[in-house]
């Protein structure tokens, strides 16, 4: 054995004494919100597919379609040989649909956050980064090596008190967020944000990752319901629209800066026609989702409704995301094992992905859901906790 498979070897040791080794687990898809694992099948509150995309034939048919016409790949980064008039067109149309000056393409959602923050900073090492105590990990990657301000999860408090604390400081000042959180599906104010943004002069950066496709005017996003008020805004196809891939939307400025300086951009291959054609029927067919829509709000009403009622704390969600806060990690565990015993699929959350004493069981619903689907899984819960 190596010097560094020895290492290796004593981490994973570590993690097994703690009971943390992860596997890789086979789910296939079998339709209407349900998934086969190890032979049974399992309602699944566990995807966010939230309009159920992802089986959605015009999706599928169009990427076979741009790969046949296109071919498999794009052969180089978008500087060089690898941009065809399809990103050109598809970046057009994300920037339509985001109401914004311009956009770009990225590979996934991490690889964005991940190349875009890291790029922001490059140009202002000296700027104050605050972020939200509850950002996720791609936005700590975009950050590494940088002093981040943390604010305490959604408290714009907070936020107003540490910027007047450095409110002497010569550099910009960032500021990056969420609209929704995927662990806790509470939404930001983003009025009230951006005006504390605009008043201390500082760069606002949203995360849309579990707000596209489902929230805001047509599904386009928080932002889009304040034009204006966000300076550039990231989001996913991977979630709500059922492919790959993020973007970058917002001013022409922003996409020409990081077009010339972000290494993850200029560095990694173009995205794949197949991987565009995907993307380009998600964003003809979200618009027009507004009963989906309108259904996936219904249930988190019907589902909160029914836990609050027995006395189960679901937080300050208001989305398609409901999480069941238990506290204690080993009885959320046993929650989400009395959960899937009975068929259905929703993941038991602990430390350190949500603060010690907040464990719970995170629940995402899809507009594929049926009523009778949501009423078992809150039987289910409510019979446990009793
Ligand atoms: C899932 C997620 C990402 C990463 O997106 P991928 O396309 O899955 O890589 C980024 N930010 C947030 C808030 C997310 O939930």
């Amino acid at each position: 054995m190596t010097s560094m498979e020895t290492r290796f070897r004593s981490a994973l040791e570590r993690i097994d004494a703690r009971h943390e080794r992860r596997t890789l687990r086979v789910s296939a898809p079998a339709g209407d919100a349900r998934l086969v694992r190890d032979g049974a099948t399992l309602i699944d509150f566990s995807s966010n597919d939230y309009l159920g995309l992802s089986a959605h034939p015009l999706l599928a048919e169009r990427a076979a379609e741009w790969a046949k016409r296109l071919g498999a790949g794009a052969g180089a980064s978008r500087l060089v040989t690898g941009t065809r008039e399809a990103h050109l067109a598809l970046e057009r149309k994300i920037a339509a649909f985001k109401h914004s000056e311009a956009a770009l393409l990225f590979p996934s959602g991490w690889h964005c956050n991940a190349a875009v923050l890291a790029a922001l900073l490059k140009a202002a090492p000296d700027a104050l980064l605050f972020s939200d105590r509850l950002n996720h990990a791609s936005l700590h990657a975009g950050a590494a090596g940088h002093r981040q301000l943390r604010f305490r999860h959604n408290d714009l408090d907070h936020l107003e008190a540490l910027l007047a604390a450095h409110n002497d400081h010569a550099g910009p000042r960032l500021i990056v967020t969420e609209s929704v959180f995927s662990m806790d599906g509470d939404r930001v104010d983003l009025a009230r944000l951006s005006a504390i943004a605009r008043a201390h002069d500082a760069f606002l950066y949203l995360d849309e990752a579990h707000a596209t496709g489902v929230l805001g005017p047509e599904g386009r996003g928080l932002s889009a319901a304040l034009p204006g008020s966000v300076d550039l805004v990231m989001g996913t196809f991977s979630k709500a629209l059922g492919c790959f891939g993020a973007y970058v939307a917002g001013s022409q400025l922003l996409i020409d800066y990081l077009v010339n300086t972000c290494g993850g951009f200029i560095f990694s291959t173009a995205p794949p026609p197949a991987m565009l054609g995907a993307i380009d029927a998600a964003l003809d067919l979200v618009p027009g989702m507004t009963a989906e829509r309108a259904r996936l709000a219904g249930l988190g009403d019907l589902l909160r409704a029914r836990l609050q009622t027995a006395g189960i704390d679901t937080g300050a969600s208001a989305t398609q995301i409901v999480p069941a806060i238990i506290g204690d990690a080993a009885a959320a565990l046993a929650l989400a094992d009395a959960v899937a015993a009975k068929g259905m699929l929703a993941a038991a959350i602990r430390p350190p992905t949500v603060p010690s004493g907040t464990s719970r069981l995170r629940i995402a619903l899809h507009a594929t859901h049926k009523d009778d689907d949501v009423a078992r899984l809150a039987d289910a819960i409510v019979e446990q906790c009793a």
